[in-house]
């Protein structure tokens, strides 16, 4: 598809005039604040940036852009920005203004627009005592995250994310507002649970919410000189853990800024991480062969589900970021030295987190009627990243990630896990290979001129 990368000030004037939401165009005031992404190494530059204020919104934006032999990219936070293909001949389609969210409490059901954020869920949801299988961030968004899997504090008990969707509401390439379900347009609901935004602009999900009446969680941690002892105790102890216990084990160096507080500002630390959907009593028993190894720091306590979005302390401000991240078959104890040689207490490196989370449980079983990604055939996945202030620091940081992937490469699942794969790469390389083959077709049937750019491009499958 050849497409123009400008639009005629008529064309602006038509747009401007059939939405609700704002358009910014190069040149003009706004342009550079509305392009920007939440990771600020992103250097998006769109032809023109729109912000959807409604459903009906996208759909006129999506039939102008087709009108205009433009392509489309939808984005809600831009978390997921750095394996974005340029947007030179694209329009910016932002639903960060669509964040309306009703939670049912007797279906156990919530419906979110396509720019709502976790948080946005998690505090009402909470407020019913229900969670939602939020992510660790409480800013990521709900739609790319579930479109891309979606790996949370409650996975092991309760699986991906994209497998308790419900249904979808989609505008379509060709501009027409769908509803996806088990009875209507199965394709397209396949498609969206796990297989990313590559067949439409998602407008809002409806999805499964979960009780949750006691959960035990918090971190360890340990001075990064322990991490060899830390990191190995983790491994042998998620084989013995049930699947109401997710956890991550972990290297990591807090930058010396005031947001992170006093007691751990500029320091670095191997830590574990964990979530206990069950009392406080066999939460600690659960927990204790790790707690007695003697950590510094001990904030493990009974919490509510909504206080999950604190436990990773994930950045919550837009911040430069580099990273990515692999899906591991195994982690034998050789995989544990590696990670603690390229990025222990006596690596030089830029990385500030480097972690392994425990999968397995309800993601390792497959989930009859599930999306694109039915079940995860890997036992762990790791990320790693740092922040990137400049684009020499990008490099470097990328750099190092590139070399944990290659350090760990012997125990790589035959493909990565899509949310944290940041660095460009298609679908292919990010999904099983059968569901890959089946959004060939999809894309083929719905989007043929591969109007929608998406994180992780899928090639429509040649007729
Ligand atoms: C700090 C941080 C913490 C994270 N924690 C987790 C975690 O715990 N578990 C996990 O699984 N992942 C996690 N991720 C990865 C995250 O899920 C992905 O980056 C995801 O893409 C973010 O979704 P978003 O909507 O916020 O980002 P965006 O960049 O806005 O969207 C990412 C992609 O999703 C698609 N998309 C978004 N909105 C639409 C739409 N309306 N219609 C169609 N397609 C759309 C597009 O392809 C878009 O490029 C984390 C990332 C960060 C940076």
């Amino acid at each position: 598809m050849t497409t123009p990368n400008s639009l005629s000030c008529d064309a602006i004037y038509a747009l401007r005039t059939s939405i609700a939401g704002d358009v910014f165009v190069p040149g003009e005031h706004g342009y550079d604040h509305a392009r920007q992404a939440w990771n600020l190494f992103v250097d998006q530059r769109p032809v023109a940036v729109v912000f959807a204020e409604s459903a009906a919104d996208v759909a006129r934006t999506v039939k102008f852009a087709r009108a205009q032999g433009m392509r489309i990219a939808p984005q809600g936070t831009g978390h997921g920005s750095p394996s974005l293909e340029p947007l030179e001949d694209a329009i910016l389609l932002k639903t960060a203004r669509m964040r309306g969210v009703e939670i049912d409490p007797a279906a156990r059901t919530a419906y979110v627009e396509a720019g709502a954020q976790w948080q946005d869920v998690a505090v009402p949801a909470g407020e019913h005592g229900l969670a939602a299988l939020a992510g660790t961030a409480p800013d990521v968004g709900v739609t790319g995250y579930t479109l891309g899997g979606g790996i949370g504090w409650l996975a092991r008990r309760h699986g991906l994310a994209a497998n308790s969707v419900t249904a979808a509401a989609i505008v379509t390439p060709d501009g027409h507002r769908v509803r996806a379900d088990a009875d209507h347009e199965p394709d397209l609901f396949w498609a969206v649970r796990g297989g990313g935004g590559s067949v439409g602009v998602v407008t809002a999900l409806e999805m499964t919410l979960y009780p949750v009446r006691q959960l035990y969680a918090g971190a360890l941690f340990f001075p990064i000189q322990r991490s060899a002892q830390v990191l190995h105790a983790w491994r042998e102890w998620t084989g013995t853990v049930p699947d109401e216990v997710t956890s991550l084990g972990r290297i990591l160096r807090l930058p010396p800024v005031p947001e992170v507080p006093e007691p751990l500002r500029g320091r670095a630390f191997a830590l574990v991480e964990a979530a206990y959907l069950g009392d406080a009593g066999t939460g600690a028993a659960l927990i204790q062969p790790l707690r007695q190894l003697g950590p510094e720091l001990d904030t493990f306590s009974a919490i509510p589900a909504a206080a999950l979005a604190q436990l990773h302390m994930d950045p919550v401000q837009p911040v430069p970021f580099q990273g990515d991240g692999a899906l591991l078959a195994d982690v034998p104890a050789a995989a544990i030295d590696a990670l603690v040689a390229l990025t222990g207490p006596d690596a030089d490196t830029s990385l500030a987190s480097i972690e392994i989370r425990h999968l397995g449980g309800a993601l390792a079983r497959p989930v009859p009627g599930g999306g694109a990604q039915p079940e995860i055939d890997a036992n762990y996945v790791m990320f790693t990243g740092g922040f990137a202030p400049t684009p020499e620091a990008g490099d470097t940081v990328r750099a190092q990630a590139q070399a944990v992937k290659d350090a760990l490469a012997a125990w790589h699942a035959p493909y990565d896990y899509y949310n944290f794969a940041e660095t460009p790469a298609g679908a292919d390389a990010v999904l099983p290979p059968a569901s890959y083959r089946r959004l060939e077709k999809i894309k083929a049937t719905y989007d043929p001129d591969q109007a929608i750019i998406s994180a992780h491009p899928v090639r429509p499958a040649r007729r």
